[in-house]
């Protein structure tokens, strides 16, 4: 299916439900091409339908970010539909396992840290090192690296949870990296945090919706050429480290 080149398209990792979904539709409402990634058929399939039946340009990409196989054949998939990336939403990420004092930091149980950590962070970095070339190709590209204000050690809100909440530091920590690194170049690099959102990630027991949660990735998606790099924001501003 051949593009128009003045369609931007942006891959939103975990797209199938929760925020992620919501990004997509607000990207897909501005004009955006959207690259729904999500790793089970059945679940990406039905969302890539809702968005269209919403009247956004959505396509699915199979994606599990936790394989490198999976990633690699993304970005196959999206260079062959889109020919280049505009924007990569990386929003895909678990709590991991909390029961029986997994998360506590006395009795942590460190296969529920290596299973966050490779779904939180190196699966950011697996998916952004396969998009960087397509995205190299954009004009403006932006990439938003989806963290949690639970990895700010300043704040430290919430409960214990010491599998996720370094998971989204360190998160902070490699954004900031890239950011480094790419600061010679147009490729644009943030962390947001959604807020506390109702989804099956909270349980749905949270005061803001999907849409809100979604607001501040769909900003940093579409910075100006000028904008901040290597930041942490939300939708007040600046989110402290
Ligand atoms: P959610 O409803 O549980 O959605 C998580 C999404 O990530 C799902 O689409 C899920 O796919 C996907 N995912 C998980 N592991 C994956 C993998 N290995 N490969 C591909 N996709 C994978 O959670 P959410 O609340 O929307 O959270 C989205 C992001 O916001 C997360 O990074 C989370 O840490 C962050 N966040 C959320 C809140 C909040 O209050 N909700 C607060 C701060 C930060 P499946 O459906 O296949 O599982």
């Amino acid at each position: 299916m051949g593009r128009v080149n003045d369609t931007k398209t942006a891959l939103v990792t975990g797209a199938n439900k929760g925020i992620g979904f919501a990004i997509a539709q607000g990207l897909g409402a501005i004009g955006f091409t959207v690259a729904v990634g999500a790793r089970d058929d059945g679940r990406r399939e039905e969302a890539v339908a809702r968005l269209r039946a919403g009247g956004v340009d959505a396509f699915g990409v199979a994606l599990d970010v936790t394989s490198d196989g999976s990633v690699a054949e993304a970005a196959a998939a999206i260079e062959e539909t889109a020919g280049r990336l505009d924007v990569l939403v990386n929003n895909a990420g678990i709590s991991g396992r909390a029961d029986g004092g997994a998360q506590e930091p006395t009795t942590l149980d460190l296969d529920v840290v290596r299973t966050v950590l490779d779904t939180n962070v190196f699966g950011v970095v697996r998916v952004t090192n396969a998009m960087l070339p397509l995205l190299r190709r954009a004009a403006s590209p932006r990439i938003v690296n989806m963290s949690s204000s639970m990895g700010s050690l300043a704040l430290q809100p919430g409960p214990v949870l010491a599998a996720y909440a370094p998971s989204k530091s360190m998160l902070n920590g490699i954004t900031t990296q890239y950011a480094r690194q790419l600061a010679d170049t147009h490729v644009i690099v943030n962390a947001c945090c959604p807020g506390y959102v109702a989804t099956d990630f909270t349980g749905f027991a949270a005061p803001r919706t999907p849409e809100q949660g979604a607001a501040i990735a769909i900003r940093l998606a579409t910075l100006p050429d000028d904008g901040p790099r290597g930041g942490f924001f939300d939708d007040d501003g600046v989110v402290p480290w």
